[in-house]
């Protein structure tokens, strides 16, 4: 099994056919599929899940037992689903799965229709930068740079030039309701603040998927409530949020909630597909 990097950095070079697909010109063929999980309108709610994982586990290298015993899982576009559970029980595996970051070591997992178990790493790449936004449990910001910067930079990989990248940091700061602290720097905002900035970064080239690890666990009660308040107007205005939380708060305003197997198995309890 393949664990890929995260950054992608310097990684990102799809191949042609996946070139041909993300910009839109006809360099080469993409594939059928490939040119359906790039194009496939977001905002529409759609028969095809955007996540559809059929036996997917994963056994680390080197492990006896797997972190994420198989599992069905189909997410519709546009839902918010969280998952909870205990320390140690699969769920960033689960995470990292989703985002490309793991290949399943038994089963499949179809993206918008895509079969991306097997395909290339650089592809998996390049449908990571263009359809997956990440936001962890600490916010990783470059402390001495503006908040306009730190979310700049995922967007530094689209191919935009400077006042474009620009221009949709600025959107993705008004969305989460910090366009009013665009130049400060980021080590000068409280820890609500910062994971809000991280919150712009994850959507500024505007993904169809948000993977949230624990996003709240660094947080104090109040700061925590904003954050589950962001992620919930996300998913209203389309995106689909998949977050991994103890937050009873996420959980509630969640379209589901998926509970992983107490005993700490890594087998999620109950049915997960639709
Ligand atoms: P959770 O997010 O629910 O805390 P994880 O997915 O992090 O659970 O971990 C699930 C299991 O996989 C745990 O037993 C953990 O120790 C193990 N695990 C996580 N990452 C690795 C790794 N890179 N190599 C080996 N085992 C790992």
């Amino acid at each position: 099994m393949a664990t890929e990097s995260l950054s992608g950095r310097g990684a990102a070079r799809p191949t042609r056919a996946l070139q041909a697909a993300l910009s839109g010109r006809g360099a080469a063929r993409p594939t059928r599929a490939l040119e359906r999980a790039l194009t496939q309108p977001i905002s529409r709610p759609s028969a095809q899940p955007l996540i559809e994982l059929r036996g997917a586990g994963v056994t680390y290298p080197g492990q006896r037992s797997p972190a994420l015993s198989p599992v069905d899982l189909a997410v519709r576009h546009g839902e918010l689903v969280t998952l909870t559970g205990p320390s140690g029980s699969g769920k960033s595996t689960l995470l990292s799965l989703v985002g490309l970051l793991l290949r399943p070591t038994t089963g499949s997992y179809l993206l918008n229709g895509l079969e991306v178990t097997t395909l290339g790493d650089r592809d998996r790449t390049a449908l990571r930068g263009r359809m997956i936004g990440r936001v962890f449990q600490r916010p990783q910001l470059l402390a001495s740079r503006s908040v306009l910067d730190n979310v700049m930079l995922p967007v530094l990989y689209a191919g935009l030039r400077r006042p474009q990248r620009a221009n949709a940091a600025a959107a993705a700061l008004e969305r989460v309701g910090m366009a009013h602290r665009t130049h400060a720097l980021a080590r000068e905002l409280p820890a609500g603040e910062q994971q809000r900035v991280a919150i712009a970064r994850a959507i500024a080239g505007n993904p169809s998927l948000l993977l949230c690890d624990d996003p709240t666990a660094s947080l104090d009660d109040v700061a925590a409530a904003q954050v589950i308040r962001l992620l919930v107007s996300l998913h209203k205005g389309s995106t689909t949020v998949l977050v991994a939380t103890r937050d009873q708060l996420a959980a509630a305003h969640s379209s589901r909630s998926l509970a992983v197997d107490p005993g700490g198995s890594g087998k999620f309890a109950g049915d997960f597909s639709q």
